[in-house]
C-alpha cells in the first residue's frame, strides 16, 4: 500500500516541477534537470520503500543546518548554541541579513543562513570537516556520501552574501575564530552529496530520538534530537514554514539543491529529491508530494483535519 501511495505521489508532483525553477545562484546547481523526482520512505518497522529518482546524487545544501545543529548541540551544549543564536522563525528568506542588521542583535534561528554560519563558528575549532563527513555517513547510514567538489568550488567562488553575514557576525563578537575557515566548514557541509535515501535514513534516526534502527547505538541524545525537531519544524522550509506545518504537519527541512528531509515521529523518515523550487527556495514537486502523503498516510503531527465541503465531495 506504501509503494502505491508513493508511486501516485509522484505521478501528481511531477508537473509541479514545471512551474518552479532550479537555483542558480550557485551556477553548479543551476545544471539540475528539473523534472527529475525521488521520494524515499523508512519506517520503524523496517519499511524501505523507494519510488522515482532516488538514488540520483544532489547537494544537500540547507539540509546540512539539522547535522551541524545536532552535532553542534552535543559538543558544545544547548546554552552556549543559543545563547547568541534565537529559536524564532524569521519570515525573511534564508539568505536575508536585514534583521540581523536592524532589529535584532543575534541569529533568529539555528535554519537560516546567518544562524547556520554562527553555529559553523562555535563548531569549527571543535571538529574538523573529514569528521563531520564520517559523522553525516553515519548518521544517513550512507558511506556514498562525499564532498562534491565541484558544487563546493561553484559556491566558494559565489559567496559574497553569505560573507557579509559571516564579518557581520564577526562584527557583533558572535563569530570569534577566523571567519574564512568558519565559511568554508559551512560551505563543505553544504556541498555533501546525497541522495533521497539518505534523507530517509537520517530522517529515521530523527524520528527514532537518536537510535539507529540496525545496531541499536544511540548516536544523538533524545535532548539533541528533540531540540532540532522542534526548530526544524517551527523553521524548517525557509519563510514557508507555517504554511507548510499547517498544510502537512511533518516536521522538514528543505535545502536549494532540490531535497527535503522529513521525520514522522515515532514512525518514520522521509527523503525527497526535487530540484525545482518555489519563489522561497522549497522543492515544489517534493512539497506537493509531502501534502499528498501528510493526507494518504495521516502524517500531520496533529491528526486528520477539518475538510472543508469542497474537499469532502472529492
Ligand atoms: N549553501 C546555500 C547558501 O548558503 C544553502 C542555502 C539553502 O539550501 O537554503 O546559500
Amino acid at each position: 500500500m506504501i509503494q502505491s501511495v508513493l508511486e501516485n505521489a509522484i505521478k501528481i508532483s511531477r508537473p509541479e516541477a514545471l512551474k518552479g525553477e532550479v537555483a542558480s545562484y550557485i551556477p553548479e546547481l543551476g545544471k539540475a534537470d528539473r523534472r527529475q523526482l525521488g521520494i524515499s520512505l523508512f519506517s520503524a518497522d523496517g519499511g524501505r520503500f523507494s519510488v522515482g529518482d532516488t538514488k540520483v546524487r544532489f547537494s544537500i545544501q540547507s539540509i546540512s543546518k539539522v547535522i551541524t545543529l545536532a552535532v553542534a548541540l552535543e559538543r558544545c551544549g544547548f546554552d552556549r548554541i543559543f545563547e547568541n543564536v534565537g529559536m524564532e522563525p524569521s519570515g525573511d528568506s534564508f539568505n536575508s541579513l536585514i534583521k540581523l542588521e536592524t532589529c535584532s542583535s543575534h541569529p533568529f534561528n539555528p535554519m537560516i543562513n546567518s544562524g547556520a554560519i554562527a553555529v559553523a563558528g562555535y563548531l569549527e575549532p571543535l571538529i574538523s570537516f573529514e569528521e563531520m563527513l564520517s559523522l553525516s555517513r553515519k548518521l544517513c547510514r550512507d558511506e556514498g556520501i562525499v564532498l562534491d567538489e565541484k558544487v563546493y568550488g561553484s559556491e566558494s567562488d559565489h559567496n559574497s552574501r553569505n560573507r557579509a553575514i559571516a564579518y557581520l557576525l564577526e562584527n557583533k563578537g558572535i563569530i570569534q575564530n577566523d571567519v574564512e575557515r568558519t565559511l568554508d566548514f559551512y560551505v563543505k557541509m553544504c556541498s555533501l552529496s546525497v541522495t533521497a535515501e539518505s534523507l530517509a535514513g537520517l530522517g529515521l534516526l530523527l524520528a527514532q530520538n537518536g537510535v539507529d534502527r540496525e545496531s541499536g547505538k544511540q548516536l544523538l541524545s533524545p535532548d539533541t534530537v528533540r531540540t532540532v525537531k522542534t526548530i526544524m519544524f517551527t523553521c524548517g522550509m525557509y519563510d514557508g514554514s507555517g504554511a507548510f506545518a499547517v498544510r502537512v504537519g511533518i516536521p522538514s527541512k528543505s535545502g536549494v539543491g532540490g531535497g527535503i528531509l522529513s521525520v514522522v515521529d515515532g514512525r518514520m523518515g522521509i527523503g525527497i529529491f526535487g530540484p525545482s523550487l518555489d519563489a522561497k527556495g522549497n522543492s515544489i514537486a517534493g512539497k506537493k508530494a509531502l501534502e499528498y502523503l501528510s493526507e494518504k498516510l495521516g502524517l500531520h503531527m496533529f491528526g486528520a483535519g477539518q475538510k472543508t465541503e469542497g474537499e469532502m465531495e472529492e
